[in-house]
């Protein structure tokens, strides 16, 4: 398991380098674990009016452009400077599309630079949240 959390750091710090953000400065890497073992990249995209894609729902597109719908197992965000503490969880809008994709014990791991900082599951950041499952 350390490899693969190993694998989505990694991945989630290369596509954190390749961040479009010139507006705001503030790049995000992301990488999703699908439970078919596959492993997704994505980072922020911003324009000029302010309507960003964010680093996980740009993972997601790419999961489901290159796979399809899968389910996703573990997504890893890494963001801010080495050492600084902070935890930059998904905002609302990502913990839902996150949801879409995934169960409610899904883990989430923030990190910085120098690696996780906080393991959460979505139960934990989207309590009580609406999925696919309740669409009827
Ligand atoms: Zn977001």
């Amino acid at each position: 398991m350390l490899e693969i959390r190993d694998a989505l750091f990694k991945m989630a710090c290369a596509a954190r380098e390749k961040s479009y953000s010139p507006y705001s400065g503030f790049k995000v890497g992301a990488a999703i674990l699908t439970e078919s073992g596959q492993i997704f990249p994505g980072t922020n995209i911003e324009e000029a009016t302010y309507k960003s894609i964010c680093a996980e729902a740009s993972a997601i597109a790419c999961m489901v452009s290159q796979s399809g719908r899968e389910i996703i197992k573990e997504v890893l965000v890494v963001a801010g400077e080495e050492g600084d503490g902070s935890l930059v969880t998904p905002c609302g809008h990502c913990r839902q599309y996150l949801r879409e994709h995934a169960g409610s014990e899904m883990i989430i791991h923030i990190a910085g630079p120098e690696g996780i900082r906080k393991s959460l599951t979505l139960s934990e950041l989207l309590p009580y949240s609406f999925g696919p499952e309740d669409f009827r």
